[in-house]
């Protein structure tokens, strides 16, 4: 059947699109939430000082890559460059000051994948995660929030796909769902790949941002204001491109040998990246590759359950689009 003439004939696309601006606008965070979160920074900056004066802080994660929705929490990152540091001590001594300091629900948790001390500041009520050093997290925060800065579909596509995650359940990494970082490189190398284009690969442009973190080189076009007629030439609209994204990953994607990749801005195989069987717990049956550690796959936390759900719900999702009369709330009923 030929999905694209499908969606074309209904009718009430236009009254789809106001509808998915609407949601898109309620999820925003209002300026007073980012003033909050600012003031909440300056606080654990001025507190971190005291022990590390050469230390500094970064926001990153959804905070700071504007996919961020209203009511999120936060990610901090303490940067110290101290050759034999422990990061567990680090970790405590840190919990303990800000302990000290009327924060509230103050917690270390170093046996973590990625340890964090987490908190909870009574003034603003914004919860935080701290974590120490993960300066990668930082630069493909930055990546992520120049990719948005192109085109607007971009943050209304990812707002919508992360608002459908989050209502169907498929938004946790621990039962082998997906990461809202890859939900957003989904949507990132889809606009990649809309002919005409809406997105660029900003990796694949002449470099005017460069940073070597962990031996890995990190290099891309970060002149975004020059892009923003990029994707002028591609009408489509936000209730076209939801309705495309969800059959490209219902009906339109190779799981058994594609990667997506925004590094490159195409699919690439599974077996140039010898990704074709499982290696430990990394599965494979999903490939998002990450745009700098390359070795990293996004998807490798889906296991051969979770990789039924996760189809399971990106067939409901396009059928919806195509079928129902009342996508924007169905889309998104709790499952
Ligand atoms: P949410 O709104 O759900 O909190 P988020 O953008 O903060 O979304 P997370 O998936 O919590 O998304 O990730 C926070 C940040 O941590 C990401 O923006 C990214 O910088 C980094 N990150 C998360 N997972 C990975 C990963 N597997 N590899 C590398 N970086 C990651
Ligand atoms: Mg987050």
């Amino acid at each position: 059947r030929n999905l694209k003439w499908m969606m074309e004939c209904r009718s009430d696309i236009d009254r789809l699109n106001a509808s998915f601006l609407e949601i898109y606008e309620s999820l925003i965070p209002r300026e007073e939430e980012k003033v909050k979160q600012k003031q909440l920074l300056a606080l654990l900056e001025k507190l971190v000082c005291k022990e590390w004066p050469e230390a500094r802080l970064y926001l990153y994660g959804s905070c700071a890559n504007s996919f961020g929705v209203s009511k999120s929490d936060i990610d901090v990152c303490l940067v110290i460059s101290d050759a034999d540091l422990n990061k567990s001590e680090v970790l405590l001594k840190l919990a303990d000051i800000l302990q000290s300091d009327n924060l509230q629900n103050v917690q270390a948790l170093t046996r973590a994948r990625v340890p964090i001390v987490k908190l909870k500041d009574p003034a603003t009520g914004i919860s935080c995660d701290i974590c120490i050093n993960n300066v990668l997290a930082v630069v493909n925060t930055k990546l992520l929030r120049d990719y948005a800065e192109i085109d607007e579909r971009l943050r209304q596509l990812a707002f919508i796909v992360k608002h459908w995650a989050k209502s169907r359940g498929v938004n946790e990494t621990y039962q082998g769902t997906l990461s809202s970082y890859a939900y957003v490189l989904m949507c990132i190398h889809f606009l990649q790949q809309r002919r005409p284009a809406i997105l660029p690969c900003l990796q694949e442009m002449e470099a005017t941002y460069s940073v070597t973190v962990d031996d890995v080189e990190c290099a891309f076009f970060d002149q975004v204001e020059k892009l923003r007629n990029f994707g002028s030439y591609n009408k489509e609209t936000i209730a076209q491109l939801v309705w495309a994204f969800f059959s490209y990953w219902a009906y339109g994607h190779n799981y058994a040998n594609s990667v997506i990749s925004v590094r490159t801005g195409s699919i690439i195989s599974k077996q140039g990246k010898d990704w074709t069987r499982r290696v430990g717990n990394d599965r494979h049956l999903i490939c998002i590759e990450d745009p700098f550690e390359t070795s990293h796959d996004l998807g490798r936390v889906v296991d051969k359950f979770s990789i039924r759900v996760l189809r399971g719900e990106f067939e409901r999702a396009a059928e919806i689009m195509q079928y129902d009369p009342n996508p924007c709330v169905t889309l998104f009923e709790p499952y």
